[in-house]
């Protein structure tokens, strides 16, 4: 049930309970205090200017927030946010049609940009640069250029992989706004303040019990306290503590650190079918049924951020911590063995 439960809070869309407790205004977005700085100066220059702001990359693992910056970004200047996302451009037609739609100073926010399609990138090359689209109509002898101008417009790109960007596509941009991961005290903010928005009692070590199994992410961090919610009406008195807070968690089998099924299966997989590595990321999708990209974009941020593998150029490796997370005995080094130096 567990890894279900955070495919659900991490890679689908926002659901109506996310958009709820999304917060209004930069004041009530809690952490990120470096991009948060940056992206308020640069709209302060632009506003100051009189000019639209600068194009925009965020970066970093799903729920951190990077839709909730677009639209922050949106409502501090006062424009309209259009919203896409990469796959969903299949044709130039398809980004002409959003691009002619907008009107000055305007968002364009692309989720998952690093998945757009390479030719419809050289599209959006001239529409960042120069406000210009140049399409090609009809072809063969007949195929001809048509260019359309338009209004100045900010693309926010948002991107879970930074490194599968191309060369030409991140230089237009100007900064990358890497996200990282929340610290507990950060989320068990944002978990008290999504609670009082739920209307939920909740006291402080409620809210340290569910942040510290929150994986760093708001996202998850508010899909727990929904849980936990619906745990105490039904089985306690409707307020949450940290006792009812970690029995709701233990029946869902999210860990003290906030490891689900998936994640211990992986380190499982890892240690006792690959040697601890090193293995590629496909053979470890394969081997714990799992789509490739959830690995590699939900659960393996986490797993390395927690200092449980490595990734390195020859693949995955299990560090120490996994397998004494996974009660398993650290290995014999040997000659062949990669990791002989980390134990
Ligand atoms: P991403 O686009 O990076 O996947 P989202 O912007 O959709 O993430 O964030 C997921 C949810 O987490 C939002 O709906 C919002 O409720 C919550 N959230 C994200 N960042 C914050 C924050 N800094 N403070 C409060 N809530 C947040």
């Amino acid at each position: 049930m567990s890894e279900n439960f955070y495919q659900q809070t991490t890679s689908v869309p926002v659901t109506a309970f996310d958009v709820s407790l999304r917060p209004p205004a930069f004041s009530e977005f809690i952490g990120q205090e470096k991009v948060k700085e940056r992206l308020l100066l640069m709209l302060e220059a632009a506003k100051r200017r009189g000019d639209v702001l600068d194009h925009v990359l965020l970066s970093g693992p799903p729920g951190l927030g990077k839709t909730t910056l677009a639209n922050l970004i949106a409502r501090a200047s006062g424009t309209q946010l259009h919203t896409t996302s990469g796959p969903q451009i299949e044709k130039a037609g398809d980004l002409a049609g959003i691009l002619t739609n907008i009107q000055k100073g305007d968002i364009l926010f692309i989720d998952e940009i690093h998945r757009l399609h390479p030719a419809i990138e050289e599209y959006l090359y001239p529409a960042m640069e120069d406000f210009r689209l140049d399409i090609i109509i009809d072809s063969g002898p007949s195929a001809r250029s048509i260019q359309i101008n338009l209004p100045r417009f900010t693309l926010v790109g948002a991107t879970t992989r930074s490194g599968m960007l191309t060369a030409p596509l991140r230089s237009r941009f100007g900064l990358v706004n890497r996200l990282d991961y929340y610290s507990h005290e950060e989320l068990a903010r944002i978990i008290e303040r999504s609670a009082g928005l739920l209307d939920v009692p909740i006291d402080p070590s409620g809210a340290m019990e569910v942040a510290s199994r929150a994986r760093g992410t708001p996202r998850v961090a508010n899909a727990l306290l929904r849980w936990v919610r619906d745990y105490s009406q039904v089985r306690g008195s409707g307020a949450i503590n940290g006792v009812i807070a970690d029995a709701a968690l233990a029946m869902i089998e999210i860990d003290s650190q906030g490891l689900d099924e998936m994640d211990k299966r992986l380190l499982e997989v890892m240690i006792y079918k690959f040697g601890g590595g090193p293995v590629g990321l496909n053979s470890l999708a394969v081997a714990v049924g799992e789509d490739p990209a959830t690995v590699e974009e939900v659960h393996e941020p986490f797993l390395i951020m927690q200092g449980f593998l490595m990734r390195t150029p020859r693949g995955r490796i299990a560090l120490p911590s996994a397998y004494q997370k996974i009660g398993a005995p650290a290995p014999t080094p040997t000659a062949n063995n990669p990791q002989q130096d980390l134990f």
